[in-house]
């Protein structure tokens, strides 16, 4: 990649998002920052060091996502980042409407974003998307193996992160020359959940993993899921 790559994060404002912006930024890459709220979401991408340019983008909101799309112009790296958790974890008592919210973020935000942004993508020299899923979205675990593995998360949201992995290896397919992955970045401290507030786990680490992705060369993996420290995470 050139000094004048460029990059757009989801959900740039804080958490994994946050420090994905700030590495891609340290790497040399023009990064846009986005996040949904206009005021707090410009504010927290102020302090990142860089070539770093806020823009306003809410993946549930077909106007902002045309806006931002509009905005960029050019593009060589999409991080779909921004997620959400609600809802329990046994499906058999979940609100259909937890499925729904979680979806239109989770699923149809990424697909929205990623098709607003494919013709700048395809005119890069080195098209790479890199979608940040999840472990638990993970089909190879029995059911109580993934409910200790993940202290019980959502049946949403890890519902949603297997279609997101489904959606990954489709878009690869899909895409010859770009390089498409999954990214599982680890339990860590943010925001996402009540039991994300208590981890241990550095955001900045599982960052790392995903600009290795944003940074894959033309003999580089596409349509994988990997974990933070590169390694394959079965489907
Ligand atoms: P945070 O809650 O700290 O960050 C989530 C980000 O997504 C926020 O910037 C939030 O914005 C943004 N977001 C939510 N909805 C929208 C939307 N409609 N449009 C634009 N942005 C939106 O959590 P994490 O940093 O942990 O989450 C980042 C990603 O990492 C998610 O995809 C999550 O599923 C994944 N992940 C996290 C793990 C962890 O342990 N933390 C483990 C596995 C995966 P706002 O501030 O406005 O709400």
């Amino acid at each position: 990649m050139t000094n004048t790559s460029t990059a757009l994060v989801t959900g740039a404002n804080k958490g994994i998002g946050k420090q994905i912006a700030r590495l891609l930024a340290e790497e040399g890459f023009r990064v846009y920052a986005s996040a949904r709220d206009p005021q707090r979401g410009a504010e927290a991408v102020a302090g990142i060091p860089g070539d770093v340019r806020f823009v306003q983008l809410d993946v549930t909101d077909p106007a902002s996502v045309a806006a931002a799309a509009k905005e960029v112009g050019e593009l060589d790296v999409l991080v779909n980042n921004a997620g959400i958790l609600v809802g329990g974890a046994n499906p058999a008592e979940a609100a259909v409407d937890d499925f729904r919210r979680t979806y239109e973020t989770n699923v149809f935000g990424v697909l929205a974003v990623t098709n607003a942004f494919l013709p700048a993508l395809r005119r890069s020299a080195c098209p790479r998307i890199v979608n940040i899923s999840s472990g638990t979205g993970s089909m190879t675990q029995s059911a109580a193996e993934a409910f200790a593995a993940t202290g019980g998360s959502g049946a949403a949201y890890r519902s949603s992160k297997t279609a997101l992995n489904a959606i990954t290896l489709f878009y690869a397919q899909a895409l010859p020359g770009f390089r498409v992955n999954a990214l599982a970045p680890g339990l860590r401290r943010t925001d996402l959940n009540e039991r994300a507030q208590q981890a241990d786990g550095d955001p900045a680490e599982a960052a790392a993993g995903a600009v290795r992705l944003a940074l894959l060369g033309d003999d580089g993996p596409t349509g994988g899921f990997f974990s933070w420290d590169g390694r394959t995470v079965p489907w």
